[in-house]
């Protein structure tokens, strides 16, 4: 059967929430639904935390509450995103298998009374997880109020390893796939260095506590086939779903902030569920949250290969798992609703539809606060479900982008491993910087694994990729060859997917492309800053760069290196390669940025700082979104559209008042 990507029976925009009426008096879930009705909620999740009551004893089931609160929300024309409970096992389960509650690095089991205790080796969790998830898909499979199934929640967060004997058990039979034999693994991992060769695979274990730095490969290895056995428990659940309830799609949300999750190759990941779907959270420091918000959205919808997905979780207001939670300033819940819808959410939802009067969350914000409906936030969330109504023909357009950034979780996981030439560099920090250079340009950025094709992009940016195979050097390589620009950041190309430097001068993946070797790194002190001879600066690095066909475009001016190459172009094939052997800051970034798309087709956007335009493509014309994120009125030059939250007609300008957000279509 053909699968569906998009919930099923749902034909606007999804808005709504987490449910969870299990935490409420019956009598108040009639209010619930009015209430949601009222705010122009057309979805809702329910059942992410309700194992225990859905099983109460082992097999023996309750589904009484839950089969009136699905037949009450279709009576009511909500639509449902059911979710299989399997990240919170009862405790009746963990007292018959302890074992399956998941052991530290350190030795230490965890306890259960938190959420997202599993060891996904188990055997028991497996059975139990999947047993639960046959009930329910044998229940509800074709439930008239069912659109979409939401498999687990947030897997890899709070934690995704477990480092015990039967996980240990199923990382050897993972390697023996991988490597076949102990005499290819013992040189995978290069374990004649610290004499640690193993004669048989019974020898091998997860990197577990050890005395100082453990075996690299052996640690990049661990978190490939962590992020697999997580993935393999999702695709039990997946599956079992696929065949009770053919014609509902199958997701888990994923976290894929790279401020949020670091433990899940994404990329493996998006091949398997039919709808890409995101938690966003703001991170509390920085005052530019609405940047971080924009690549974490720009990096899911590139996780779904350009299609529409769905924001199945942010917060209307705080959260409350940070050191300092920070309130959203009237207007930002909207702001940061429609940004997403901008970069291809079809729908924007939250965590959660009424505030909890107990457990770990009551301080965070929800659709309906613990103040009512006489509240900014409750006045806020029925505003905006009015206006993501008025957007319902958006849906399934496609955004318009403008270039290429290349990531990869398991360069980044490679990259920050111990004992690097400097702590200080941070790949994240650097994919965070070149984003924003090109969100401060107004590029709409795609995110691309670095052995995709990379098409007609008029520019690619590799802001750290420290982790290269031969395939993705080669297919940097043929880009640029082909006309392509690239733009690579310091401390790129340098070792292959064992973490073995590849042979000959660094950057071992990329000399030819750069028409450059790195004789030596030379990272600087704690706080040192560069100068180069544009008058911008860098700091954390430098590097020792010899031109071998490159030419310099900046040099540096002190520091270590002072006298050398600090920017360099080469031109290779029809194309051009562009390389930054230190961290600029943004002022370098943006020069860098600049120059190298001035000879290309891109023609960045004049607009003020924070004002952010983004449009999608759908069959009918084109939707320009504007949101502006400053304290200043803004215009927007524009052909003639119409206004789709106003209702005003709209030609050569578009008035952006302070905060607000506009969203203009225009046919074809
Ligand atoms: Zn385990």
């Amino acid at each position: 059967m053909k699968r569906r990507h998009w919930p099923t029976g749902l034909d606007t925009l999804a808005y709504g929430g987490d449910y969870a009426p299990e935490q409420w008096p019956k009598p108040l879930w009639q209010e619930d639904v009015r209430l949601m009705r009222e705010a122009g909620v057309t979805m809702v999740s329910v059942g992410i935390f309700a194992w225990a009551l859905l099983e109460p004893e082992p097999g023996q089931y309750d589904f009484g509450w839950l089969d009136h609160l699905l037949d009450l929300l279709h009576h009511n024309e909500i639509r449902v995103d059911l979710a299989t409970p399997t990240v919170v096992p009862p405790a009746w389960f963990y007292e018959r298998h302890p074992e399956a509650l998941p052991v530290n690095r350190e030795g230490v089991r965890y306890a259960f009374g938190s959420r997202g205790a599993i060891c996904y080796s188990s055997p028991d969790y497996r059975r139990a997880a999947v047993s639960i998830t046959e009930q329910l898909g044998h229940r509800y499979g074709e439930h008239p109020a069912v659109a979409l199934w939401h498999v687990h929640n947030e897997y890899g967060a709070p934690i995704s390893a477990c480092y015990c004997d039967t996980s240990a058990a199923e990382f050897r039979t993972w390697l023996a796939d991988r490597y076949t034999t102990v005499k290819e693994l013992n040189e995978a991992w290069g374990t004649t260095f610290w004499g640690q060769t193993y004669n048989s695979w019974d020898q091998v274990r997860p990197p577990r506590l050890t005395p100082t730095v453990g075996n690299p490969t052996q640690q990049l290895d661990w978190a490939r086939f962590t992020s697999d056995a997580l993935l393999a428990s999702y695709q039990r659940e997946r599956d079992v779903l696929h065949a009770l309830s053919p014609g509902i799609p199958v997701t888990t949300n994923f976290h894929a902030a790279l401020t949020q999750c670091d433990s899940l190759d994404y990329w493996a990941w998006a091949k398997e569920v039919d709808l890409v779907t995101n938690d966003h959270y703001l991170p509390a420091d920085g005052d530019r949250k609405h940047v971080n918000l924009a690549m974490t959205a720009d990096l899911t919808r590139s996780l779904a290969g350009g299609r529409p997905w769905l924001l199945l979780e942010h917060s209307t207001s705080a959260v409350s798992w940070q050191p300092r939670n920070i309130a959203k300033r009237p207007g930002e819940m909207a702001r940061n609703s429609f940004a997403h819808v901008a970069r291809g959410s079809d729908g924007a939802m939250f965590f959660q539809w009424r505030a909890s009067r107990f457990g770990a969350e009551k301080f965070h914000s929800a659709m309906l606060p613990q103040a009512g409906t006489e509240s900014r936030i409750w006045r806020e969330v029925v505003r905006l479900g009015h206006d993501l109504g008025a957007l319902a023909p958006v849906r399934g357009s496609r955004v318009v982008s403008d270039v290429a950034m290349l990531w990869d979780w398991q360069s980044w996981w490679a990259q920050r491993l111990e004992w690097r030439p400097s702590v200080d560099l941070d790949a994240r920090e650097r994919a965070e910087a070149w984003y924003a250079a090109a969100y401060d340009r107004h590029l709409t950025v795609d995110f691309a694994h670095p052995e995709a094709d990379l098409g007609d992009y008029p520019l690619v940016v590799v802001p750290a990729l420290y982790l290269m195979t031969d395939a993705a050097g080669a297919n940097l390589r043929r880009y640029v060859q082909d006309g392509g620009t690239v733009v690579v950041s310091c401390f790129s190309g340098i070792v292959d997917e064992r973490d073995t430097i590849h042979p000959g001068p660094h950057p071992g993946a990329l000399r030819d492309v750069l028409g450059l070797t790195v004789e030596e790194f030379t990272p600087l002190p704690a706080g040192h800053q560069v100068r180069l001879d544009n008058d911008t600066a860098g700091n954390v690095w430098s590097e020792v760069v010899t031109l071998r066909g490159a030419e310099q475009v900046w040099s540096y001016v002190d520091g270590p290196v002072a006298g050398l190459p600090a920017v360099t172009r080469h031109t290779y094939g029809s194309g051009s390669a562009w390389y930054v052997s230190t961290c600029l800051t943004a002022a370098g970034l943006d020069a860098v940025l600049r120059a190298a798309i001035a000879p290309t087709t891109l023609t960045p956007r004049e607009l003020p700082r924070d004002v952010e335009v983004v449009e999608r493509a759908g069959t009918e014309g084109r939707y320009l979104f504007a949101i502006n994120h400053t304290g200043d009125d803004a215009e927007v030059p524009i052909g003639p559209g119409a206004e789709l939250l106003t209702g005003d007609d709209v030609s050569g300008s578009l008035h952006v008042p302070a905060g607000e957000v506009r969203v203009v279509f225009r046919p074809w």
